[in-house]
């Protein structure tokens, strides 16, 4: 059974998500601004699966709450709830850590699709899919780092970086497809579940946040190619391929 929290000030939007999602099996909570789900989150006790979230929140907004969830290392899957899909606002949400988002109003069943969506990544991460296949080990080593898909974490000699579910995803994606050209729009729809309504410059976004982590000089990538007007391309070890 899975465990929802649900941030929303406005109580008739809250109490009908609590109504439809408990309907559905879910277990939930509901906190009415940021500053008290950010403390719930952080003590961290709840140990929810998933977070809805909404932007517009009396004190701090929801994609500050995301933003000082992921600096004190909370790594719980977050779906905002935007009034609008302005690209900036889809942008600013998952450069502050958002996993998925919503664009209200919205039906009930997208919302329950794109929660079961956000639960299914999180298994396949660890390494099975739902029929508890096996999908690939839950970890890769290249170039002395270590992805830890599982545990969402990128180690190396002397350090560590948390990976976001949807860093993690995108990630574990590249890998299983290592040497391969893939496109913007199949990493949107493989990785993020879209197929039109997210612009694809969120990838790009996203591939400049995993140089930063996994590149010795990020502004001259070898592992996460950039194939001019097609996508992208991971490569584990370049040197090996080049000659
Ligand atoms: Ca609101």
């Amino acid at each position: 059974m899975s465990r929802v929290l649900i941030v929303e000030d406005e109580e008739h939007l809250a109490a009908g998500l609590k109504l439809n999602l408990e309907a559905e099996g879910f277990v939930t909570a509901v906190e009415e601004n940021g500053q008290a789900a950010l403390e719930r989150l952080t003590r961290g006790s709840d140990g929810f699966d998933v977070v809805l979230l909404d932007v517009m929140l009396p004190g701090l907004d929801g994609f500050e709450v995301v933003r000082r969830l992921r600096a004190a290392g909370k790594f719980v899957p977050v779906m905002l709830l935007t009034a609008r899909s302005h690209t900036d606002d889809v942008l600013q949400g998952f450069e502050a850590g958002a996993d998925d988002y919503l664009s209200k109003p919205f039906d009930l069943s997208i919302l329950l699709a794109r929660l079961q969506g956000l639960l299914r990544r999180k298994t396949w991460l660890r390494g099975s899919d739902e029929a508890g296949q096996e999908e690939g080990p839950a970890e890769f080593h290249f170039a002395g780092k270590e992805i830890d898909f599982g545990e969402q974490r990128l180690r190396w000699d002397g350090g560590e970086q948390p990976l976001t579910l949807m860093e993690a995803t995108l990630l574990r994606y590249l890998v299983r497809h290592e040497g391969q050209t893939v496109s913007r729009k199949a990493l949107l729809e493989k990785v993020w579940g879209v197929r039109q309504d997210t612009d694809t410059r969120t990838v790009d976004n996203f591939i400049v946040r995993l140089r930063r982590y996994i590149e010795a000089d990020p502004s001259h990538p070898v592992h996460l190619q950039t194939v001019r007007g097609v996508g992208y391309r991971f490569v584990a070890a370049p040197d090996r391929s080049s000659q």
